[in-house]
């Protein structure tokens, strides 16, 4: 069986970084920090063609499947072997639809040695918002609430047979504000949204940094059996037994690992965690 060395394998390469949003600044300094890797971001690269936010072009993968092509594309264009491609999605968290927030997937793809790695994070922290604008007052309110101008605010208009026309760049409060009086005087029906582009948005850009931060810790975690980096979570194992009664409950108990490589596995207990709070339990309170 082949026997790795753990995380040396990317070091002090050529990492391409698949973004045109300024992801660069945050994604860079901790994998130079912790392999050596050299960035470059291609230039001209169009994300844009993956689907955008604002919804100018339409997402039609899902996230994984997005972070997948952006890597790929990026490496297609720069003839290099090593990238780096990170994507956001906005809603329901993945396993408790009632928690609403940001998660980043980013993505390390090597395709001279066979390594796909993926980081998350998922944080209730962010300003993922929109609002009809009737008045300067909804404007006001609109733009402080969202943190504007450090974050960016993205005018959609409606026009007829569904197409839409989108404003966005606005530099202070008197370009954005002019821009909507101006539409308001024309009668269109306005509506503001948070732009989610990363270098538009700040607190987006920290949970991509949080994400890479992820991507860092699971690329250093080495199969125990090959010691390929990499090992990770590839299944959640529930039934975590109630406090009060013992019975099994929908709550987390510990997590299957499994090398891409040798496909060792094995189940880790979830860290400090013994019994379900009786509150969760669908016998003790149903
Ligand atoms: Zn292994
Ligand atoms: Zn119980």
């Amino acid at each position: 069986m082949k026997r790795y060395n753990g995380s040396e394998i990317f070091r002090n390469r050529c990492v391409v970084i698949a973004t045109m949003h300024k992801k660069e600044t945050v994604i860079e300094p901790l994998l130079k920090q912790e392999f050596g890797l050299k960035a470059i971001t291609p230039k001209n690269f169009d994300t844009d063609q993956f689907g955008t936010f604002s919804g100018e072009i339409e997402r039609v993968r899902n996230p994984l499947e997005t972070v997948r092509a952006k890597a790929l594309a990026a490496l297609l264009q720069t003839n290099e072997n090593l990238a780096i491609a990170s994507e956001g999605s906005f809603g329901p968290h993945p396993e408790s639809p009632f928690i609403i927030g940001n998660e980043e997937l980013v993505i390390l793809i090597d395709t001279k040695n066979g390594f796909e790695i993926i980081g998350r994070h998922f944080t209730e922290k962010t300003n993922f918002n929109h609002q009809k604008i009737e008045n300067l007052n909804d404007l006001k309110e609109f733009s402080e609430r969202i943190g504007f101008p450090e974050h960016g605010i993205i005018l959609k208009i409606s026009n007829e047979k569904n197409s839409e026309s989108i404003y966005k760049d606005f530099k202070s409060f008197d370009l954005l504000h002019n821009q909507v009086v101006k539409l308001l005087d024309e009668e269109k029906k306005v509506q503001a949204e948070t732009d989610m582009r990363a270098f538009q948005n700040p607190t987006r850009m920290e949970a991509i940094k949080q994400a890479t931060k992820n991507l860092v810790n699971i690329i250093n975690t080495n199969c125990p059996k090959c010691n390929a980096p990499g090992y990770s979570i590839i299944e959640a194992i529930r039934g975590l037994r109630c406090e009060l009664c013992n019975l099994p409950t929908k709550g987390l108990k510990g997590y299957i690992f499994s090398c891409q490589k040798c496909n060792f596995s094995c189940e880790r207990k979830k860290e400090d965690v013994n019994f379900q709070n009786a509150t969760f339990c669908d016998y003790c309170n149903p």
